[in-house]
């Protein structure tokens, strides 16, 4: 049965799945097209705070390596100002919700697969559909160690189908965050019996504001292959909502870089652990990696050819592909629509990109496995 890239983006996006519900309705819907396209589906779930998260790893066609198409069901949340689970078709963009990350990409890679007879494959297809990756990857993290199906045998060669305007990737930032806390004691203000750690923060902000110039401008803190070429670095505070007529007793910055290869990462962070421990500051530092193959490897090569495109790209968003690396050597981000409308409102996909992009797993498909 060929299914139609467009009329499948339409079902799914009028299935809310914002990461703090279920994904278990859109999933349903999900696991009913891979089966229409051909696909033994394995479900797996896990309780997130009692809410059911849902993943499918779908598979079609026997035989050993293969290709694999990953995506994710969750969205950010839809809102307001606009009807985010109402799809509407206007000037050759789909609207709604999760149209572009990644719902639209995700009925792209079903839609290829759809067209092509499981006769004709010498290896399989996989297609991969994860729960929470826009908070955390619990959904990748959980098919990467459980699935049965892929614990068999994983794809040789992958495509993570991030909107990526259908451009191949070969790179992409990954995150640190540090969060940086000072402890005071909380006290009506007009006692002077508190102490506030606002106060005990402030030093150590100035220091923080000084790296920003330097993070921007030392060429070891530099990676010319992305655009920009620097950290992304940034700061966000909070004391938990303190009255004003109250010293805090806790506050907290939170440090944010955007790790690349090649650049003094351990060195940058240092400088901000160092400055914590200068001012008595409790440290916290949580990292995600970054994404990188050569940009020769064959992956990309491949989805250079299948798209037109002569050099592949770095983009500075994270994705899924960071945990997929260590078990597929051979992968490229690469999938319909612009990640500049994510998580907007009004998000939307352009439909012609949409169609081309089905025509491009497709030939990948044929490349790889027929
Ligand atoms: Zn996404």
């Amino acid at each position: 049965m060929t299914l139609s890239a467009l009329a499948l983006t339409r079902d799914l996006v009028a299935i809310p799945s914002v990461s703090d519900a279920s994904n278990a309705p859109v999933s349903e819907a999900i696991q009913r097209f891979l089966v229409q396209a051909g696909f033994e589906v394995e479900r797996l779930s896990y309780l997130d705070h009692g809410v059911e998260k849902v993943s499918l790893v779908g598979r079609k066609g026997g035989g050993t390596g293969g290709f694999g198409m990953f995506s994710h069901s969750d969205t950010v949340p839809g809102d307001v100002g606009w009807s985010p689970f109402d799809p509407v078709v206007a000037d050759g963009r789909l609207y709604g919700r999760g149209s572009c990350d990644m719902k639209g990409p995700l009925a792209a890679t079903i839609a290829a697969a759809s067209r092509v007879d499981a006769r004709s494959l010498k290896r399989p297809i996989y297609i991969i559909s994860t729960a929470d990756e826009e908070v955390g990857y619990g959904g990748a993290w959980q098919i990467v160690r459980e699935s049965r199906l892929l614990a068999e045998n994983w794809p040789s060669h992958g495509v993570v189908a991030e909107p990526t305007r259908l451009r191949p990737v070969y790179a992409h930032k990954g995150g640190t965050r540090i969060h940086v806390h000072a402890s005071g004691v909380a006290a009506h203000s007009s006692t002077e019996r508190g102490v506030s750690a606002n106060f005990k923060l402030a030093p150590f902000l100035a220091e923080m504001a000084a790296l920003v110039p330097l993070f921007r401008s030392d060429p070891r803190y530099l990676n010319p292959e992305f655009d920009p070429p620097s950290f992304g670095f940034n700061m966000i505070l909070t004391d938990y909502g303190t009255k004003s007529n109250v010293t805090a007793p806790r506050a907290t910055a939170t440090l944010g870089l955007r790790n690349m290869p090649r650049v003094d990462m351990d060195g940058a962070v240092e400088h901000i652990l160092s400055a914590a421990r200068r001012h008595g500051l409790e440290a916290v530092k949580e990292s995600s990696t970054f994404f990188y193959v050569d940009p020769t490897n064959e992956m990309v090569q491949l989805a250079c050819e299948a798209t037109g495109v002569e050099k592949p790209e770095t983009v500075s968003f994270g994705t899924e592909a960071t945990v997929y690396q260590t078990w597929m050597p051979n992968q490229v981000v690469m999938g319909p629509g612009d990640i500049a409308q994510a998580h907007t409102i009004g998000e939307f996909i352009d439909i012609a990109q949409l169609e081309a992009s089905v025509g491009v797993y497709e030939r990948l498909i044929n490349r790889l496995c027929c």
